[in-house]
């Protein structure tokens, strides 16, 4: 638990939402939706209500979470937010006039007097650090709550599919491991595979449509890691490796791909072993080597 220092304030407008705002918001619609917790807005080319400075809505890094007025549970969020600020690398969260900013880290909640009162939402700001790598499941393991957003509101898409949730299904896709290359928004044929790969290893009929259940799987946390420890205890193996990394390295693949043959947890480092770790590599996007270094442990292990 730390605070955020430092701020980084917009420049110009960039033409989207970047990623850990759009996570941060999902989050918080999985959190609190049922609660009255509604999206107000991540991206808007705007300056800041009576004044000439970019808002940071026009760099994508500034959530605006909807909550009705006088919420007793708003509040607290807004103090979970500050609290927790270095972890999610948020930089300020404004709410009820009152601004928390990291140009200030902790001088605690300051008065704030923009035109805007900010009562009925917690606008909230990433660095660009938070903008680039903030995931829905990092909040959940930050903040605890539900991190999948209703899978309704996603639109089915496929082969010839573009734009912004095509995006964040490659986005999911790698979170899970299933990298279909660069997140570039344009669902093509490595998207198509990835999509098929994660369906096969889901148990959902591999059809390479994302549709309402593969999207609840997607948006679902990936499974965690049994072992959460440093990539950097972990010695490099490969074909003819025995062993306890070898155990481990097969424990998790057999929980990565529940549907495909199990490997036999025996620590010994055989073809088997090997044709699945290329497997998980290519769908990785690493280097396709059968060799467990440093990349393929971060992976594995969560990195
Ligand atoms: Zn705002």
């Amino acid at each position: 638990m730390s605070v955020h220092t430092g701020y980084e304030p917009a420049r110009s407008c960039t033409g989207a939402a970047t990623d850990g705002a759009r996570a941060l918001m999902a989050w918080f619609l999985g959190a609190y939706g049922s609660r009255g917790g509604r999206n107000l807005g991540i991206y808007n080319c705007r300056s800041i209500a009576g004044s000439s400075t970019t808002s940071l809505h026009g760099e994508g890094r500034a959530t605006d979470l909807g909550v009705p007025v006088g919420a007793p549970w708003a509040q607290a969020l807004a103090d979970r937010l500050v609290a927790m600020s270095a972890e999610l690398g948020i930089q300020c969260v404004i709410y009820a006039r009152r601004i928390w900013s990291g140009s200030y880290p902790n001088a605690g909640w300051r008065p704030y007097n923009g035109l805007n009162a900010h009562v009925d939402h917690l606008h909230v700001e990433l660095s660009w650090s938070g903008a680039r790598t903030l995931t829905a499941a990092t909040v959940q393991r930050v903040l605890g709550g539900t991190p999948a957003p209703v899978p309704g509101a996603r639109p089915t898409i496929r082969a010839g599919s573009r734009g912004d949730a095509v995006r964040e299904a490659q986005n999911r896709l790698a979170a899970h491991g299933f990298g279909p290359g660069a997140a570039d928004g344009v669902f093509g044929p490595k998207t198509t595979d990835a999509a098929k790969r994660f369906q096969g290893a889901r148990g959902l009929a591999a059809d390479g449509i994302v549709g309402p259940r593969t999207w609840a799987a997607l948006l679902a946390a990936p499974p965690a890691p049994p072992t959460p420890a440093p990539t950097s205890a972990r010695p490099v193996i490969r074909r003819g490796a025995k062993g306890d990394a070898v155990r481990e390295v097969q424990r998790i693949l057999n929980a990565w791909y529940p549907a495909l043959p199990r490997l036999v947890v025996d620590g010994d480092f055989g073809a088997a072993t090997d044709a699945r770790v290329r497997h998980m590599q290519r769908a990785a996007g690493l280097a396709v080597d059968g060799v467990v270094g440093p990349a393929t442990w971060r992976r594995l292990l969560g990195g």
